[in-house]
């Protein structure tokens, strides 16, 4: 087992997941001149593009677990949907940051959400459905409209379904085939919005300025930063968000998805601890970007500072963008303060993301202006 001191450049970090997020953590790590090794099920990855070593094996195969950890001075996380036990392995052989417990709170949103409502964290009122009785119990105390989610495995509101007076309560459990779900009250949100915050071995805390969202179809579809919220509404998300890094005891990074509502209180959605989309921005506007800051946290580095140079917009770029053909990628870098970001991946299906737009901007209407057009042109070819 290797030391836990800090890890200098020249170290090497080993990444669980091979996607975009990886991509963008490996080229903040070689640029500070880490090693990076990435590990994942698939082959010629975003993040095993621009990696010294890509590991394709399985997350349960015990001998390739081991191997990679003996390899890698650190091991941190794109994913959090690594088995735990694939975690323990990794841990007897190098430094896990976040550590196994964190990844196994996050991975199950029944758990997170017990642990969120233990910590005294505001949440939307939720309960434990395993059965059609338990779902028709549920719906009879929270009310429609609600919102029926898995327990585990879920993202990009995969595996969730709206249910209204219309619903029918016995089709709805049985698309859900048996899987323990959980049954959230319709939050009535007034904003969406997120804080990435990070947190070293020492206990230093730094957050992000506070990112507004907006989804289209469950997936992220803006990020604008600043949101567009009252300092006093700012000032409760970012200390919710550190309350929730500070009681998981993360080392690493932590994405906080809250809704925001009309009264000014402020729920939390989900947690994701590793970088997040919404967090995109930090690469082009921050002085130190989401990645750096993750690979500062689990290196034992000092944090870096998360100030915002210019007001920001993200426009993700789904594969359904491609339909058309390639994407008039000269068009959209006719706009100066564009930032296209691509993640290598050869096959552009419907939803898949395959990159990103980052517009700054004088004002953040004039960032979401610039952002909204260099999509708009790239969807002209
Ligand atoms: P999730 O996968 O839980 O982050 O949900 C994806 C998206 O669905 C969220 O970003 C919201 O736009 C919407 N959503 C999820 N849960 C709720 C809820 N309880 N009330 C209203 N909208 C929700």
């Amino acid at each position: 087992m290797k030391s836990s001191a800090a890890f200098l450049p020249g170290s090497t970090i080993g990444v669980m997941g091979s996607g975009q997020l990886g991509r963008m953590l490996a080229l903040a790590a070689r640029r500070m001149g880490y090693r990076i090794h990435t590990f994942s099920p698939e082959k010629d990855t975003p993040t095993g593009q621009v990696a010294d070593l890509e590991i394709s094996a399985a997350y349960g195969d015990e001998s390739a677990v081991r191997a990679f950890a003996r390899g890698v001075d650190v091991l941190t996380f794109e994913f959090e949907n690594v088995p735990v036990q694939s975690v323990g392995w990794a841990a007897e052989h190098c430094v896990v940051r976040p550590s196994g417990r964190v990844l196994h709170v996050c991975q199950h949103r029944l758990r997170e959400k017990e642990f969120l409502k233990e910590a005294g964290l505001p949440l939307p009122e939720f309960e434990l459905v395993e059965s059609l009785a338990d779902l028709r119990a549920a719906v009879g105390r929270l009310g429609m409209p609600s919102v029926l989610k898995t327990a585990a495995f879920g993202y990009d509101g995969k595996g969730q379904r709206k249910l209204t007076k219309e619903s029918d309560l016995s089709e709805v459990w049985s698309g859900f085939g048996g899987q323990s779900a959980v049954l959230e009250a319709w939050v009535p949100f007034e904003r969406e919005i997120s804080v990435l915050v990070a947190r070293s071995a020492a206990g230093e805390i730094a957050a992000y300025p506070v990112c507004e969202n907006v989804h289209a179809n469950h997936v992220l579809d803006f990020t604008l930063v600043p949101a567009r919220i009252s300092g006093e509404e700012a000032h409760l998300a970012l200390e919710l968000a550190q309350r929730a890094a500070e009681a998981l005891d993360l080392v690493g990074l932590l994405a906080v998805e809250m809704f925001l509502l009309s009264d000014g209180r402020v729920l939390i959605n989900e947690l994701a601890p590793r970088p997040h989309n919404s967090g995109h921005f930090s690469f082009d506007a921050c002085v130190t970007s989401q990645f750096e800051q993750q690979l500062r946290a689990v290196c034992g580095l000092p944090l870096g500072a998360t100030d915002l140079m210019r007001p920001a917009a993200m426009a993700n770029l789904l594969g359904d963008l491609w339909a058309g053909g390639e994407p008039d990628w000269a068009a959209a870098a006719a706009l100066p303060s564009v930032k296209i970001h691509l993640y290598g991946k050869a096959e552009a299906r419907p939803g898949r993301k395959m990159g990103h737009l980052v517009a700054l901007g004088r004002s953040l209407e004039e960032a979401a202006e610039q952002v909204r057009e260099a999509r708009r042109r790239l969807a002209q070819s």
